[in-house]
């Protein structure tokens, strides 16, 4: 028997079987990894609260029959408060659900992967607070969310300064093909493929968020309205580099227009 013991993250799984599920699991040394779990439907398996989505576990996976086996996991962090509301769900979801889409694709390290563990005790313990709601939080996470994930799959948005004229004065234009911004003369001259309309404090925004490591990125304060700027334009500029469909965004948006 040849087994492996990994530590990840349970992104998702499928039912297979009476009893049985394939889940997909990231690891930082492995990748994304398929393993299967038998009887794991039953609430008595001892893998059951070890194997449930968003956990992160550490796995020992037989890969002696080509398809690995999950053969125990054991629980390091639950993030058991996203199970506390449905859009924390949904984000979660969806967050996962970037990863699997992307894993296969990009460059990834420890610290990427702590990265995604943040971003989900971030979701995890978001709050209504004086500075914003529980949903202003959740779209301000998923904004940071995309906008990293876009840039270390290569397409790192440049919006120091004007991609045309190269003033680095008041930037109130992003396109969301280039992935560039625009001072407000060369915008409404003509530049841009496909632009979003946005203000210097939207632009700001993204350049912190694209240019901080991952431990203080999450570290800004922002309003609301520009808040849901940066995150149509993160959300956008994504959908158009990764070419991604993800059932778990739309579904996450339907439950914040409720
Ligand atoms: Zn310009």
């Amino acid at each position: 028997m040849s087994t492996t013991k990994v530590k990840g993250i349970v992104l998702k799984y499928v039912n297979m079987n009476d009893n049985d599920r394939l889940f997909t699991i990231f690891c930082p040394e492995l990748g994304k990894v398929s393993a299967m779990s038998k009887g794991i439907r039953s609430h008595k398996h001892k893998d059951f609260a070890a194997l449930q989505p968003f956990c992160y576990s550490e796995f020992v996976i037989d890969t002696s029959k080509g398809l690995g086996y999950i053969n125990s996991a054991t629980v390091i962090e639950t993030f058991y408060d996203i199970r506390s509301g449905v859009e924390k769900m949904s984000l979660a979801s969806y967050v996962a659900d970037l990863v699997a889409n992307m894993a296969d694709e990009i460059m990834y390290d420890d610290e990427f992967f702590s990265f995604i563990l943040n971003t989900m005790f971030m979701i995890a313990k978001s709050k209504d607070t004086e500075q914003r709601t529980v949903l202003d939080e959740l779209l301000r996470l998923k904004a940071v969310f995309e906008l990293k994930c876009v840039s270390v799959a290569g397409y790192m948005p440049q919006c120091d300064i004007c991609n045309v004229c190269g003033c680095g004065g008041d930037l109130e234009y992003f396109d969301i093909y280039e992935g560039c911004a625009y001072c407000k003369d060369c915008a409404e001259g003509g530049a841009g493929y496909d632009t979003v309309k946005a203000n210097p404090g939207v632009i700001k925004m993204i350049l912190f968020i694209c240019q901080s490591d991952y431990r203080s990125v999450f570290r800004f304060n922002a309003s609301e309205e520009n808040i849901k700027t940066v995150g149509d334009i993160s959300e956008k500029y994504l959908i158009n580099k990764l070419e991604l469909v993800s059932g778990a965004l739309e579904y996450f948006k339907n439950i914040i227009a409720l």
